[in-house]
């Protein structure tokens, strides 16, 4: 095996970075975008989340001549059509205001359209695509998933965005009610994490 890897983690979030740092560990030096203020922001303007997955691996990785792992995520409402889908963070209006006032209004719109679908017609999912690139090509892609239930109103504090209406049959809980471990244990960026780590082990070994 050659040398350890760098990877690219394609996100100004620290958590991100921390969590596939504590996930993926290894052989591999994690960096993020924070170290390269000359790169441009790639749009996310992709129909579906793989789609502006593999925009951003493969534009921060042709930019920055590293191989880059990028992340795209949504809530899906089946009754809603797959809304809000890659519209997600955005769903009521543009994303430049307060992180807390915007998650607000973005269940608030989700709770709005759904007043009159019945419980059995409630049901959602948490989606959350992976790429991993070389500046050449894609390397590995992966998906992960959430099923749940749009609750009738938000409850709990923790976690971010729609977690407080997204409710959890198996464990009677909105995810906004579970610990961060507990979270990672089912969340649909655990479960593609988990899904990745053993293709870039294999991928590591390979080269
Ligand atoms: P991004 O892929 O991190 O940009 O996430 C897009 C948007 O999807 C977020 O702003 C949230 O509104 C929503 N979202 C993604 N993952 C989660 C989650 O784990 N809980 C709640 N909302 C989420």
């Amino acid at each position: 095996m050659k040398g350890h890897q760098r990877i690219l983690v394609a996100s100004g979030n620290p958590g991100k970075l921390a969590e596939l740092r504590a996930m993926l560990g290894g052989e591999i030096e994690w960096v993020g975008l924070a170290e390269f203020p000359d790169v441009v922001g790639v749009k996310e303007d992709g129909q579906t989340f793989a789609e502006n997955a593999r925009k951003k691996a493969t534009g921060y990785a042709r930019q920055t001549n590293l191989w880059t792992i990028a992340d795209d995520s949504g809530l899906v409402v089946d009754a809603l059509g797959g809304k809000p889908g890659v519209k997600s963070a955005r769903f009521s209006g543009e994303k430049d205001e307060d992180r807390g006032l915007l998650d607000h209004k973005n269940m608030a719109k989700v709770l709005g359209l759904m007043e009159a679908v019945p419980a059995e017609k409630r049901t959602c999912r948490f989606v959350c695509r992976l790429c991993l690139a070389s500046p050449e090509k894609i390397l590995i892609e992966t998906e992960g998933t959430l099923e749940g239930i749009i609750a009738e109103k938000a409850i709990g504090e923790n976690g971010f965005g729609y977690d407080p209406i997204f409710f959890v049959p198996s464990l009677n809980k909105t995810v906004a009610q579970l610990s961060r471990e507990g979270k990672n244990a089912i969340s649909h960026r655990g479960n593609a994490i988990r899904r990745l780590k053993p293709l870039l082990d294999e991928l590591l070994r390979a080269r």
